[in-house]
């Protein structure tokens, strides 16, 4: 029987990214001992305190449907979240409760892209986002965000796409994979452009609790782009609650009434239990945050200091998320070549670079998810394989 193109095309024809994610996975299960620096995924598990309160909620019943949009409390605690964040007024109307942020990242480009209809994305990228785009039936197009320029993206090379006709432009900052934080003034770039080209700008700021240098600045509270804005938000990384399926999107009411009736017809809604857990996490506040956030503060500051002692892999400025992103072009190897020979030889599991786009090429992701001796040490390995290569 005949598939869509839609479904058969999510990946584009192409490989998805994952190879050396999948034959480290192969070896772990052949009873290799692979040290995984690969997904992004904590090494703790939700916290027990919210653990305690969806436990509480589904013995008190909360284990029917839910309310589609999301339950009143939850929507209120992201509205009032995002608003003393931003000063952006913000309201249960402006926010949709999604099945965690990859749902929310379908959900806001099905609202403002139809078949056929161009949606930008910034290379390098999360490895979902052209998929996304193809599911949804439009067509991914990106933006190179160079390692010239610290891997922030540049005006200039969005509007010169923007010029051929695009709908959207789908931005993440801190940026999965690089680490980099967007400056203030590419934010106003990019804010520029969506107002001269009129695109719909999604921002992706599931990382928004994980900054070490500079600050988050969400471009919602940038002039006039509250209307053409929708910003991806997940329990994900801010709590360790990636299983847990929970996110959000927060813009205008009128995306948001549009996406209820989405929701209705295809999620119905995340679970009650979910839901009453999130929202206890998010009324912890910002301290409980800081704690899931600071394994990887601490990673990233002992990794710095190994960096510093050799000369063959540069780090990109790790300000934000779980990751730290190096450029391996001195040993002369593609980030492909690299990883996979890293994995034979030593049984370190990285991703390369050109799993997150062409802009990407040379480099290594790094992820800081095992515990701080086994990652230095990986870390060490992985540098002296770099230099003897990089002498060979
Ligand atoms: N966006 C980015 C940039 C991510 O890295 C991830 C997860 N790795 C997601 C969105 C999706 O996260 P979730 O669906 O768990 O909220």
């Amino acid at each position: 029987m005949k598939l869509s193109h839609r479904i058969t095309n999510i990946n584009g024809g192409g490989s998805d990214g994952w190879d050396v994610f999948l034959k480290a996975r192969g070896m772990i299960a052949e009873g290799v001992a692979v040290t995984e620096l690969t997904i992004g995924e904590h090494d703790i598990g939700t916290a027990a305190p919210i653990l305690q309160e969806m436990h509480r909620s589904a013995m008190g019943g909360h284990t029917g449907y839910a309310m589609v949009p999301g339950i009143n409390a939850l929507r209120d605690t992201v509205a009032a979240r995002v608003q003393a964040r931003t000063g952006v007024p913000t309201t249960r109307d402006n926010v949709i409760i999604t099945p965690g942020g990859q749902a929310a990242l379908f959900a806001a480009h099905t609202a403002v892209c139809d078949s056929g209809d161009t949606a930008l994305y910034v290379d390098p990228y999360y490895a979902t986002y052209p998929g996304t785009i193809r599911a949804v039936g439009a067509v991914p197009q990106s933006v190179p965000a160079l390692a010239d320029n610290a891997f922030q993206p540049r005006a200039k090379d969005i509007a010169a796409a923007a010029e051929q006709g695009a709908a959207s432009l789908l931005i993440n900052s801190p940026n999965n994979p690089t680490g980099v934080v967007y400056s203030r003034d590419t934010l106003q770039g990019i804010a520029d452009v969506c107002k001269a080209h009129d695109l719909w700008l999604i921002s992706d700021e599931v990382y928004d609790t994980q900054v070490w240098d500079g600050e988050h600045i969400s471009p919602r509270a940038l002039p006039d782009m509250a209307e053409r804005t929708l910003v991806v938000g997940s329990m994900s990384k801010s709590h360790a609650m990636t299983g847990s399926r929970c996110g959000w999107i927060v813009g205008p009411e009128e995306v948001i009434g549009n996406l209820v009736n989405l929701a209705t017809n295809t999620t119905y809604g995340v679970p009650g239990y979910i839901q009453d857990a999130a929202s206890f996490a998010l009324n912890q506040g910002p301290e409980v945050e800081a704690e899931v956030a600071e394994p990887f503060r601490r990673r990233r500051e002992k990794a710095m200091e190994v960096l510093a002692a050799q000369n063959t892999v540069t780090l990109v400025p790790a300000q934000g998320a779980m990751y730290l992103m190096l450029d391996i072009r001195a040993t002369g190897q593609s980030g492909d070549d690299f990883a996979n020979t890293l994995l034979d030889a030593h049984h370190i599991a990285v991703m390369p670079g050109e799993s997150f786009g062409q802009a990407a090429a040379g480099h290594i992701r790094v992820a800081m998810t095992i515990d701080d001796d086994r990652f230095i040490a990986a870390l060490k390995t992985l540098c002296a394989f770099a230099a003897d290569l990089a002498k060979k």
